[in-house]
């Protein structure tokens, strides 16, 4: 099994900001910027192209849903996305996830 599916199921422990039916907010372990959290959908896809239609909605109104409490996180004056993507994207762990990053000015990308 994954590792964060593992960290979902409470067998690897994290630090847990967020929890809803469908996904696990956690911060990163070795974070790039001064906040860096991870969305986790409960679902193990372990990459973009592989979840069904469904699972697809489901993640973009579990970004939309983060935006409106962004602010409980120290995130209210902006955040970054980024979801890596493969071998080129430089993801290193399989199951699909977003990186959310904030908490000071980001430089420019
Ligand atoms: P990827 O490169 O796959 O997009 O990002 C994986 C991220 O997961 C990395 O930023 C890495 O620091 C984080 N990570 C890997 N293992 C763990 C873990 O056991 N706990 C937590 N909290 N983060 C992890
Ligand atoms: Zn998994």
């Amino acid at each position: 099994m994954c590792v964060f599916c593992n960290i979902i199921k409470g067998e690897i422990p994290s630090e847990k900001v967020f929890e809803d039916d469908d996904c696990i907010i956690i911060k990163d372990i070795n974070p790039k910027a001064k906040i860096h959290l991870l969305l986790i959908p409960k679902v193990h896809y372990a990459l973009l192209n592989e979840q069904t239609e469904l699972d697809a909605i489901t993640l973009g109104k579990l970004l939309q849903k983060f935006s409106l409490m962004a602010g409980d996180f120290g995130l209210s004056g902006g955040f970054r996305v980024i979801i890596n993507q493969g071998r080129d994207g430089g993801q290193e762990v399989g199951h699909l996830h977003v990186h959310i990053l904030g908490g000071a000015q980001l430089r420019g990308f």
